[in-house]
């Protein structure tokens, strides 16, 4: 039997008359013969109402019970999307992470799949059920509920996809990866293709449409993956190995993020050690850096300056009150009005001059940059948010995005 995962986002599930549709739509893929295994998110805001209860109660919730709290939304969603599929007269289970037999390592809110234990789902699908699976989460070794950060429902439906070796189908509420965040860009243009190694750039650098992980695992087991709308039959976007058949732009797409702030560290003692413990701290504690620069040093001191994501700011907070323990001259500065802009293209690897240009595209609208970094297929600069709108309206018009 042919196997496809499907994934539906929490926007396309968000009341009970959008998952009675997505039932339909569900049950018309059965209809072909398919085995169907369906991984859903929670309903709407679910995640976020979740963690602002929470949040009512402690400002620092423990991340063990935050993931037990955050699991139940995918719980709500996949038990009535059963319930609407057998209502429609089709045998469905609904399954957890756990059940599923998703086996998750690392930090709490932020675990990764080590493995998945693929009979329990495979017999179901032999038997000619749906299968409907809780995305998001899964089990550690102690046996704790964990979820695997935010958009994580992506990551799930890859891996099931990877180890049941059949195509990813990814419903939401646009209809396919575009140039840049269409929400931000309303000219933006649809792409029918991208390379996973784009679409990596992309996600990595803030367009949330597909969760990183979820392309890197793509990219790693050659899952196909379509991104499409999940209330209508359009065409969507075909993430996959890049091939000769692609259109070579220069420049495929813009991410734009502000989801990240700039650290400053101000008079750190100069020695290569004390830098290196620097972002040793901050990876023990799994956070992401980004961009980071360095001025030389002058009178034994350099400045340092990061970026990393917004919601760790609690903890890069701890670990500088920590080093200042033993650096007692450093200061700190911490900037949250910061964007991200980045342009992605494999055709960066082949032609030149991509840098230049944005430099003087830039400079010609008199926007200042605070860090930029390079990769073979990417530039990205961090700006002040206040001229993020000039920015992306006049790199999308030089790069025709
Ligand atoms: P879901 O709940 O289905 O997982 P998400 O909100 O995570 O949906 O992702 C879909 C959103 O991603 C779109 O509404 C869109 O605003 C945003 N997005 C960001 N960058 C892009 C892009 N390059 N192409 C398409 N959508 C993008
Ligand atoms: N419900 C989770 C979140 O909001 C996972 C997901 O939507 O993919 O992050
Ligand atoms: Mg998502």
């Amino acid at each position: 039997m042919n196997i496809v995962v499907q994934k539906y986002g929490g926007t396309s599930i968000e009341n009970i008359e959008k998952i009675q549709n997505i039932a339909k739509k569900i049950v018309s893929k059965k209809q072909k013969g398919e085995g169907l295994v369906v991984v859903l998110s929670a309903m709407g805001k679910t995640t976020d109402e979740l963690i602002q209860l929470a949040k009512q109660i402690s400002p620092t919730p423990k991340s063990r019970e935050l993931d037990l709290l955050m699991s139940t939304g995918e719980q709500i969603s996949i038990s009535l999307m059963s319930i609407a599929l057998q209502e429609l007269g089709y045998e469905s289970i609904a399954l957890t992470g756990f059940q599923a037999g998703i086996q998750t390592q690392g930090y709490y809110t932020k675990s990764r799949i080590q493995d998945i234990d693929i009979k329990t789902i495979k017999t179901y699908v032999q038997e000619g059920k749906i299968v409907v699976v809780a995305g998001f989460q899964g089990i550690n070794e102690v046996g704790a509920i964990t979820t695997l950060g935010r958009g994580g429902s992506d990551t799930t439906a890859v891996a099931l996809a990877a180890k049941l070796e059949c195509a990813c189908e990814i419903y939401t509420d646009v209809d396919g990866i575009y140039t840049v965040d269409p929400r931000l860009v309303p000219t933006a243009k649809k792409l029918d293709y991208i390379s996973y190694e784009e679409m990596l750039e992309m996600s990595s650098l803030g367009s949330g449409v597909m969760e990183t992980r979820a392309v890197e695992m793509g990219q790693k087991y050659n899952v196909p993956i379509y991104v499409a709308l999940s209330h209508e039959e359009w065409p969507g976007t075909y993430i996959k190995e890049y091939d000769a058949t692609m259109e070579s732009k220069i420049i495929t797409g813009m991410s734009v993020s502000d989801k990240d702030l700039m650290v400053t560290l101000y008079c750190v003692p100069y020695h290569i050690k004390n830098i290196s413990m620097i972002f040793q701290e901050i990876s023990q504690k799994d956070i992401n850096v980004d961009m980071i620069s360095q001025t030389a040093p002058l009178n034994g001191v350099v400045n340092v300056s990061f970026t990393v994501p917004k919601e760790d700011e609690n903890v890069i907070l701890e670990i500088i009150g920590e080093l200042q323990k033993n650096w007692t001259n450093m200061k700190a500065d911490i900037q949250k009005d910061i964007t991200k802009l980045s342009v992605v293209g494999i055709g960066m690897r082949s032609q030149s001059g991509v840098a230049a240009k944005m430099f003087e595209i830039l400079a010609e609208n008199n926007i200042e940059f605070k860090q930029v970094t390079t990769s073979e297929i990417k530039i990205s600069y961090a700006i002040s948010t206040k001229d993020q709108q000039k920015a992306i309206e006049s790199i999308i018009k030089e790069f025709d995005l």
